[in-house]
């Protein structure tokens, strides 16, 4: 039974993340051949919001490639991709304004993103050595004897409460990437970075970018559920 949900599961979470996809890629297109109304750079744009925010000491990096763009807490850099880094489209405005905007939760000590901050390194490694522990759980208890197969019973428990971890960040990532996408829309609109027919433009295209969190986490839940079906249930493992 549980094998069978986690099936139907993986089915539409796999379905769904490639709608996304395309949404995303077509939803980034759209802003990206249109020049922003205002006529101002990406790089003008962040830092237009940062001094807004009185955010200080942040400097702008172009990192080659594509979807790079990124802020870095710890080296007090935002980094811009190649369709971002000095670019004035709207999707270019969108993106680079939504990285000022994590800049401006962690000036602020945003709680959310400093739990999100906490987690990320943590999450990086239960991700990878929890599904080991439950599968090395699972090993245990067909090799061990009747009476000792509770042992590995408890070694996959750990490993589900280690990946737990995983799951955790990115349940929190969700709110902390729509709030940096609000602050954004918020201050394009205010500051008038894009004409205001191509604010739904703009917001579209990161209401799509944050709909791939959502699919990260809908995927870590799954694998979540996966984990469980692997460690079975304790009655299961006594016959
Ligand atoms: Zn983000």
């Amino acid at each position: 039974m549980g094998y069978f949900a986690y099936l139907i599961g993986a089915v539409i979470v796999f379905v769904w993340s490639m709608i996304v996809q395309a949404n995303l890629k077509y939803k980034m297109q759209e802003g990206a051949g249109l020049r922003a109304g205002s006529g101002k750079t990406a790089n003008e744009v962040v830092e237009e919001m940062l001094r807004a925010h009185d955010v200080m000491g942040i400097t702008i990096e172009h990192k080659p490639g594509n979807l790079t763009d990124c802020y870095s807490p710890k080296e007090g850099k935002i980094y811009l991709s190649d369709s971002t880094y000095g670019r004035d489209s709207v999707t270019a405005i969108a993106v680079a304004a939504h990285e000022a905007g994590h800049a401006v939760q962690d000036y602020e000590n945003m709680a959310l993103y400093e739990l999100r901050q906490l987690l990320a390194p943590a999450a990086g490694i239960a991700s990878r050595v929890g599904p080991y522990i439950v599968i090395a759980g699972l090993l245990v208890s067909s090799f061990a004897e009747r009476s000792t197969s509770d042992i590995g019973y408890t070694i996959g428990t750990i490993g589900i409460v280690v990946y737990f971890i995983a799951f955790l960040f990115y349940l929190v990532m969700l709110p902390v990437e729509r709030n940096a996408s609000n602050r954004a829309f918020k201050d394009m609109k205010e500051f008038g970075w894009v004409s205001d027919d191509q604010l739904p433009i703009a917001r579209a295209a990161l209401r799509a970018a944050g709909d791939t969190y959502a699919v990260a986490l809908a995927s870590s839940a799954l694998t979540l559920m996966r984990l469980l079906v692997i460690r079975g249930s304790r009655s299961s493992r006594r016959r």
